[in-house]
């Protein structure tokens, strides 16, 4: 951590404390070479990384979008609001875990199925027929009937 003040590498903390409900970590430094004092903040990381699009495209996570395929997917099924909402911090956690600052859209979808497949087989299978974007119908049936052994 550079000093500000002479912008030398050499500082050391003389304290440090949690704040902010102990999401943050302030901690009081002291050039070793300018005698300064200055603070710092420091909180984890907890940005969603961006999605790379089939065309190549960047655009930044969009958690909204991810909230209204879930719910169309789940549209008139036996599933509680509060089992959607765990759903989808799963989803945001599992693709922020991942550490990557971009992920290709199609870890997405796959994440968002994975989750839908645990939760609900009608959601799982309206969102996978959306999103696989299913040629035929035999390429359909092929997915249900791998499913259905999966079930058994
Ligand atoms: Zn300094």
């Amino acid at each position: 951590m550079h000093c500000p003040f002479c912008s030398d590498q050499d500082t050391k903390v003389i304290d440090s404390r949690l704040v902010a409900e102990g999401d943050q970590v302030r901690r009081r430094r002291e050039c070793l070479v300018c005698k300064e004092r200055f603070t710092t903040f420091e909180t984890a990381e907890l940005v969603m990384p961006r999605v790379i699009k089939s065309d190549g495209a960047r655009e930044p996570f969009d958690e909204a979008k991810l909230r209204s395929g879930l719910l169309r997917a789940l549209e008139k099924r036996p599933v509680d609001t509060e089992v959607v909402e765990t759903s989808i911090n799963r989803i945001l956690h599992e693709l922020r875990s991942s550490g990557e600052r971009e992920v290709p859209s199609r870890l997405v979808g796959e994440t968002v199925m994975k989750e839908l497949k645990r939760v609900d087989v009608v959601a799982y299978v309206r969102f996978a027929s959306v999103y696989r974007d299913f040629q035929d119908v035999s390429e359909f049936q092929d997915e249900i009937s791998k499913l259905t052994l999966e079930l058994e």
